[in-house]
């Protein structure tokens, strides 16, 4: 059992793990209830988004891909260059301020509701649950002999496991490789050696992640379950049994035992896809999926009695200081400084982020002297040569016109090359000469090189170098 506490975070209790039944191996028992309903609410537009943004595209951009080979991102409608990376880095900064935002509020709810191992699980055990039957007979199968019809359905069961996981990792490439070039590209048997093995690797995990290993990723793998005890206080709600009202437990239901509630049926035990029981009190191995809750209500209806003896329940909420009644108290408040702090933190960080994106660079522009003599002078006139690299980031920037301007305007100047610039990833460097007349034409002055088309503009300034008069 540990004990986490320091002066500012009230203690917390996180007891050991609850030890596995028999040889390690249970079977998940589904059950239906308002968290289930709630998680299929969130589980299922986050696979179809998923499965789908791959396949989707804004004005013919991919809506998501990291298209490293090309050195571009696309994120829904926007197209951004490695120069645009600290966007990048903001948007996760804000996803994991919202992440330990809900985990000091509601404890480990992304695990439990939107974490893909989770969601992935689930559906394997959906398939397993269709194919193989009810969480009780799979346990009886397991104890009997293997006959045909048992071999048949689990081969059923992996087949369509594996199926799953191919497609998860065909997709999860599309976010990388554009999907519909990539499956042509499979069809076809033309697939590169490192695609190929990278999809197989990214299935197999797949399937040994959300098939075989399950609650082991919670259990050992995840940083995220190594570190919650330190985010929780006693204000955040996780699935916590109400113990004053549950115990003692037992089977009988006699009022005069003076029993608790709980009628240990052990329903909560076998819904549980970390195979825990949440009587023994907060653990690290909980991902707070409230399958535990709808479990347990869906007896205390049958009994007649009051919902909530498992509950999403702070501390605070069912310390005996506070708490005489048998019934947990009403609601204390949520609000704590920590929590606020990283409100604070994830809205600052996305404003921050719109903002770029508002701003972002769509035209690199690089404006070189060229080596050699810092100005020539014919005639009347004196001139310096440019070198201009221009890199585009939006389809709209591939005609462009350029114009010089003086900055101070009092001298006037001419632009010699190409006043189209028709850009590629080919043709992006440009020669360009700009000449003043002589007289008057102080040593150093700005210039500006503006790019522009009918819904852009940019300018750069650079120096306009003449001899001392
Ligand atoms: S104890 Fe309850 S909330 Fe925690 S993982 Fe098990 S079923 Fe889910
Ligand atoms: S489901 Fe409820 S009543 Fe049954 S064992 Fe769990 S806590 Fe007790």
């Amino acid at each position: 059992m540990q004990q986490l506490s320091n002066s500012k975070i009230p203690s917390i209790t996180i007891e050991d793990p609850t030890p596995l039944p028999g040889n390690g191996k249970f079977h998940v028992k589904l059950i239906e209830g308002f968290y289930q309903n709630l998680r299929r609410i969130i589980s299922w537009p986050m696979l179809a988004l998923f499965f789908g943004l791959t396949w989707l595209r804004i004005d013919n951009l991919p809506v998501v891909l990291f298209d490293f080979s090309a050195h571009r991102i696309f994120l829904f409608g926007i197209e951004l260059s490695w120069y645009d990376l600290p966007i990048l880095a903001g948007i996760m900064i804000s996803g994991a301020s919202l992440l330990f935002f809900m985990a000091v509020g509601w404890g480990r709810v992304w695990c439990g509701f939107a974490c893909p191992q989770s969601i992935w699980t689930w559906l394997f055990i959906r398939i397993e649950d269709m194919v193989e039957g009810r969480a009780a007979k799979r346990a009886k199968t397991d104890e009997s002999n293997l006959t045909g019809l048992v071999l048949l359905r689990r081969a059923i069961k992996h087949s369509l496991w594996l199926m799953l996981s191919f497609a998860t990792a065909i997709t999860f490439s599309g976010y990388f490789v554009p999907i519909d070039q990539l499956l042509a590209n499979i069809i076809a048997l033309e697939a590169s050696l490192f695609s190929l093995s990278w999809i197989i690797v990214m299935a197999l995990l797949t399937y040994a992640n959300a098939g075989l290993v399950r609650e082991k990723v919670c259990l050992h793998m995840c940083p995220y379950s190594r570190f919650q005890g330190v985010m929780f206080d006693n204000k955040t709600r996780t699935v916590t049994y109400d113990k004053q009202r549950g115990e003692p437990r037992s089977h009988r239901r006699n009022a005069e035992d003076n029993t608790g509630d709980c009628i240990d049926c052990g329903i909560c035990v076998q819904v549980c896809p970390t195979g825990i029981d949440i009587r023994n009190g907060l653990q690290a191995a909980c991902i707070d999926c409230a399958a535990c809750i709808d479990a347990c209500d869906s007896v205390m209806v049958k009994l007649g009695k009051a919902k909530g003896l498992i509950e999403f329940y702070s501390e605070e909420q069912l310390s005996p200081s506070q708490n005489t009644d048998v019934q947990p108290q009403k609601p204390s408040s949520i609000l704590s400084p920590r929590l606020l702090g990283y409100l604070a933190v994830f809205s600052i960080t996305l404003i921050g982020v719109f903002y770029s994106l508002q701003n972002r660079t769509e035209l690199l522009i690089e404006i070189a002297k060229e080596r050699g003599s810092l100005y020539q002078i014919s005639d009347d006139s004196v001139c310096n040569n440019f070198r201009i690299e221009l890199e585009a980031f939006s389809d709209n920037l591939s005609q462009l016109k350029i114009a010089v301007n003086n900055h101070n305007g009092s001298t006037p100047l001419t632009l010699i090359g190409p006043k189209d610039i028709y850009l590629t990833e080919q043709n992006n460097t440009f020669l360009y000469r700009v000449c003043s007349p002589l007289k008057g034409q102080p040593t150093r002055s700005k210039i500006d090189f503006t790019f522009s088309n009918s819904t852009f503009s940019s300018s750069k300034q650079s120096t306009f170098i003449a001899p001392t008069q």
